[in-house]
């Protein structure tokens, strides 16, 4: 076996260096365990940014998924298969929504309900050819293309990519007025994450998206919820968007979906509005494949049985007690939502990055998101035990 150095030593010399990991290797894993090549253990608080809400290898979905590979894996959608149908069905059940569009990566997802907002505006709303307007929020993060990266605020993630898609207006997060005021009649949708993730954790006001939402219905703009990382019981709830009781138009839907085994993503909606999609008009060869569906199927199944929302929701508000409790002058605030929790540390603290190394010297796998916060999003199926070893460690590391 490789040991953790020669494997970071590959990577360095053949990869690009579009990603600055914590350096540890993972070698295995299991629940919310993982272990690197010489055996240490560490707890993952991360869980692939909540792609693995479900744990690591849950024996479910590892055999849906196994079972599966045996039996049929890839078809495209020249043909039907008969795995997506029920997919989407289950898909649809559990967001409330009618009608499911398959892909694989967030980015994909975000891409297509970009295109069914546009193609909507134009087709049903009116607006003139080509001046279709999508209004976003500053600090998102919706992936990675050149679109979505056209209406990004991080100039990281930005910068020397233009030329920039046009169409797309920011707002500041978490700003109803500056919403309204800026909807214009070629307004099509307010792209939005309930909760941004990236940006470190930021929670609106209580109702900010069900206020949005009657501000899209008045003037006939699309609500594209973006719960590629805040859906599937990581805020305990299925949805955030169910903290407010409401349904968004278009659901954006990723990572977990896959259940920590495969890229599965979906944008969602009501069949009047994805009826703009017709053949040809949009696709993926490998979108909606049936490995692709078992997986996710097996994966919505968890959350359901195991109760992950509420479990999500009642350990969320105990880490989240416990480490408030922690007395630390680093601590400027600590927020979160179900078990999506972020420690944004002061200035003072010197950026959030010597505190996750080490966290994993301690045996905590986080990642630090911008210079000063620290996100803590374990998979849901962690237990109140195991919450309390994160707490002495935390407490080690911050009560200084
Ligand atoms: C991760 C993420 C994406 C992009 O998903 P990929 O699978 O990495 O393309 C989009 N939106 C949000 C909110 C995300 O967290």
């Amino acid at each position: 076996m490789l040991t953790s150095k020669q494997c970071i030593e590959l990577e360095a010399t053949y990869g690009a260096k579009n990603y600055k990991p914590i350096p540890v290797v993972i070698h295995k894993a299991e629940g919310v365990w993982v272990w690197d090549p010489e055996g240490n253990k560490y707890l993952d608080c991360l869980s692939a940014y909540s792609a693995v809400n479900q744990g690591h290898l849950h024996p479910r979905i590892v055999q849906a998924v196994k079972d599966q590979m045996d039996t049929l894996t890839l078809t495209s959608r020249a043909f039907y298969n008969d795995r997506l149908g029920p997919f989407l069905k289950k898909l649809c059940d559990v967001s409330n929504l009618e009608v499911a569009l398959p892909m694989n990566t967030g980015a994909e997802a975000v891409e297509t309900g970009i295109k069914i907002a546009r193609r909507w505006g134009y087709q049903i709303k009116g607006v003139p050819a080509n001046k279709a307007e999508i209004i976003t929020a500053k600090e998102n993060f919706h992936g990675r293309t050149s679109t979505i990266v056209s209406f990004s605020t991080d100039d990281v993630a930005r910068k020397d990519y233009g030329p920039y898609m046009p169409g797309f207006i920011n707002i500041p997060y978490n700003d109803l007025k500056a919403l309204e005021a800026t909807i214009t009649p070629n307004t099509v949708a307010f792209l939005v994450e309930p909760i941004q993730g990236e940006a470190g954790v930021i929670i609106p006001d209580p109702g900010y998206l069900k206020k949005a939402l009657e501000i899209c219905r008045k003037h006939n703009v699309l609500l594209i919820a973006d719960e590629i990382q805040t859906g599937f019981c990581r805020t305990g709830k299925m949805f955030c968007f169910m903290h407010d009781d409401i349904t968004p138009d278009i659901l954006l839907v990723g990572k977990a979906l896959g259940g920590g085994v495969f890229p599965v993503s979906a944008a969602i909606t009501r069949k009047e509005i994805m009826d703009v999609i017709t053949p040809g008009s949009h696709g993926s060869t490998f979108g909606g494949n049936p490995l692709a569906c078992a997986a996710a199927e097996a994966a919505i199944d968890v959350l359901i049985d195991e109760k992950l929302a509420q479990r999500s929701q009642e350990l969320g508000e105990y880490f989240l007690t416990k480490i408030k409790a922690i007395d630390s002058p680093l601590f400027k605030e600590v927020r979160g939502k179900g078990l999506f929790i972020a420690i944004e540390l002061t200035d003072q603290a010197g950026g959030a990055r010597q505190y996750t190394e080490r966290l994993k010297e301690l045996g905590i796998l986080a990642k630090e998101t911008h210079v000063h916060t620290i996100r803590l999003a374990p998979p849901l199926i962690i237990q109140k035990v195991e919450i309390d070893w994160a707490i002495s460690v935390l407490t080690d590391v911050f009560n200084t």
